[in-house]
């Protein structure tokens, strides 16, 4: 199983989840994006070879399209400057460039996606149900992310919220349970999600 990461280091947050509906051209938000709060600059989420620089249009700016050895293939958009070439092969510590807000763009943040196999638009009127071949970057990298030499794994948790049982995934570290970022929003209106540096203290907001 390939080792996932988050693509920044220190505090970030992330400030539109895939698959919000909105005034994108599919109809739907087909990433994640994701300021970093303590530094800007950005790392692969998974090693890989860089497969394209700016091939996919304006919208995106300065961007990264990257080819994974398990056939995944992330992007990442709005970049102040790109400090890779194409066909370079990346660790998770090869910095590809400083977060920026080239192409649309309100403010600096990473706007970061992830294919099966290769990278393709959906069509308007798709939905995250129907465009079965993109993936919730955010939610993959919990499932791929190892802390030390283990990969974390995450298991189902009832709680109950107003009454009602509800099932989220969660972590147990030392005793206490951890809910995944995907989940938090079940438990409580959410705005905005960020993370310590070791991950395991969300702020919420
Ligand atoms: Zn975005």
């Amino acid at each position: 199983m390939s080792t996932y990461q988050y693509p920044f280091r220190g505090k970030f947050r992330i400030t539109c989840r895939f698959g919000k509906k909105g005034s994108w051209a599919a109809g739907w938000h087909i990433g994640n994006d994701i300021v970093g709060d303590d530094n800007p600059t950005i790392y692969p989420i998974c090693a890989g070879t860089v497969q394209s620089i700016n091939g996919h249009g304006k919208a995106y700016g300065n961007h990264i399209c990257m080819k994974h050895d398990d056939g995944m293939v992330s992007l990442y958009a709005h970049l102040k400057n790109i400090s890779v070439k194409v066909g370079q092969k990346v660790t998770l510590n090869t910095p590809l460039g400083i977060m920026g807000a080239t192409g649309n763009a309100n403010g600096a943040h990473l706007h970061l996606e992830l294919h099966r196999s290769i990278w393709k638009y959906p069509a308007k009127g798709s939905s995250p149900e129907t465009a079965t071949w993109l993936i919730d970057a955010v939610s993959w990298i919990e499932d791929h992310v190892k802390e030390g030499e283990k990969m974390i794994e995450a298991k189902d948790l009832t709680v109950s919220v107003k009454d009602k049982l509800v099932t989220v995934k969660a972590v147990n570290v030392d005793g206490s349970n951890y809910v995944l970022l995907r989940d938090v929003p079940k438990l409580m209106p959410v705005i905005s999600i960020g993370y310590d540096e070791n991950r395991k203290m969300p702020k919420i907001e």
